[in-house]
């Protein structure tokens, strides 16, 4: 296998510019560029030269022979001053070392993980945690990155080996049908069944990821896109007097109390909308509306999707006397703006996954739903044969989670979503 090496930092300029190097040359790199292997797991500084002898730049150099490395491989890491043309330079040099190349993207991560140093639910969490952009979001990924999720799995899959043992001591008498048919009563597979479909009750993490959806919905100069800038605080949405401003949906992502969110402006619903684009935007609001998880509903009170809330809008101007209002806001004056924040923020922390609890992805809910139908036959069934085979499926789905199965394209999948250094 190729010996790869990414900068790890930030795009430069910066202070200093990381590079790492991973593989079985990773010494062979170190000795050519700084003259010498420095003592292992040691920061020691040391002019790097490429291969005509020039200095490319002073460098804090460490060196960490595998196997107890991040990727299990030899490594090295090179903490350069981070200008543009120094990283260029080093990497340059580093081209020239034979068996080196640039990593793709995850290439370090997907290493960690084909040398078991980290586990598949631990690679997404790891992935999850580099994209966080909200509290809520980087608690949820470290508790996967963590191995919580893992641990979990690693218990379910315990059990189940428990169980299977249990029920193929059975099928060592299963000529006897009186000891087959008594002993099926002591399989206790029903409370891991209910365990897995806890937690596929839960929500999801595509939800944290993609945030708390909230529709601003209603007819044509409700005040819509007003109240849209006013939650996402900004000059997102072009706002006017004139009825079919907003035509096409604006959304924003936002973080209010760490909790993260999509606030969504949509078109005014009216269905004579005069021209074509118009009507567009209009059917496009109609989709966001059957999406959302929260609509906010500007019209009048009964006009809107069932479970919409009513907001009375524009309070400073309109009285909205007899109305029954959820909300009464005004975007110009900030009237009752914190309280609508604060009840959005409860309504969402009910629907996303709890804050440092693992959150399952699409593909671990999945399997999570695989392993918990083959369960659910297996707690009806009599013949220790079949339900045999189910705990085989569940066990599967098990080894698929931690991804002692997995198959190339799901891999360039999931490594694919890492930057490149990681
Ligand atoms: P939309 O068509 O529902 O998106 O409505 P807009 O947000 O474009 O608002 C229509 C008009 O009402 C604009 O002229 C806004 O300036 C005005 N407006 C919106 N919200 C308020 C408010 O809370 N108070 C007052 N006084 N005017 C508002």
């Amino acid at each position: 296998m190729s010996t790869i090496f990414a900068l790890s930092s930030g795009a430069p300029p910066a202070a200093i510019a990381v590079v790492r190097i991973s593989g079985a040359n990773a010494a062979l790199a170190l000795r050519q560029l700084a003259g010498r292997l420095p003592v292992p797991r040691r920061a020691v500084t040391a002019t790097l030269r490429d291969d005509t002898g020039l200095d490319l730049d002073r460098a804090l150099v460490l060196w960490l022979p595998g196997p107890h490395t991040a990727t299990g491989e030899d490594c090295a890491e090179l903490h350069l001053h981070g200008g543009r043309a120094v990283v260029a330079a080093v990497e340059r040099a580093l081209l020239t070392i034979p068996g080196l190349r640039r990593a793709e993207p995850g290439e370090f991560t997907r290493r960690a993980f084909l040398n078991g140093k980290i586990d598949l639910a631990e690679a997404e969490g790891l992935a999850d945690l580099l994209a966080a952009e909200t509290e809520a979001q980087r608690r949820s990924a470290l508790a996967m990155a963590g191995g919580a999720f893992s641990r979990r799995v690693e218990d379910w899959r315990l059990r189940l080996l428990m169980l299977s043992a249990e029920v193929e001591a059975g099928l060592d008498f299963a000529d006897d049908d009186d000891v087959a048919s008594a002993d099926c009563s002591t399989w206790n597979i029903a409370p891991l069944r209910d365990e897995l479909a806890g937690w596929l009750m839960r929500p999801r993490a595509e939800a944290l990821r993609e945030g708390y959806r909230v529709v601003l919905a209603g007819p044509p100069n409700a005040g819509k896109s007003t109240l849209f800038n006013a939650l996402v605080e900004a000059e997102a949405a072009i706002t006017s007097p004139l009825a079919g401003t907003t035509r096409d949906v604006v959304s924003r992502p936002v973080a209010i109390a760490g909790v993260p969110f999509l606030f969504l402006d949509t078109a005014g619903l009216r269905d004579d909308a005069p021209d074509l684009v118009e009507r567009a935007g209009v059917t496009r609001a109609r989709t966001e509306l059957e999406r959302a998880d929260c609509v906010l509903w500007l019209g009048a009170p009964g006009d809107g999707p069932a479970g919409a809330w009513q907001i009375a809008a524009q309070c400073d101007r309109h009285d909205h006397n007899g109305v029954t209002a959820r909300h009464r806001v005004s975007a110009l004056t900030g009237e009752g703006l914190d309280d609508l924040r604060a009840d959005l923020v409860a309504a969402a922390r009910q629907a996303l996954p709890v804050p440092g609890e693992a959150a399952l992805s699409e593909r671990q809910h999945r399997l999570v739903s695989d392993a918990e139908r083959a369960l659910a036959r297996a707690v009806n069934m009599r013949d220790p044969l079949l339900v045999a085979e189910e705990l085989r499926l569940a066990r599967v789905a098990f080894d698929s989670l931690l991804g002692r199965t997995t198959t190339e394209d799901m891999l360039d999948a999931l490594f694919g979503r890492f930057c490149i250094g990681k």
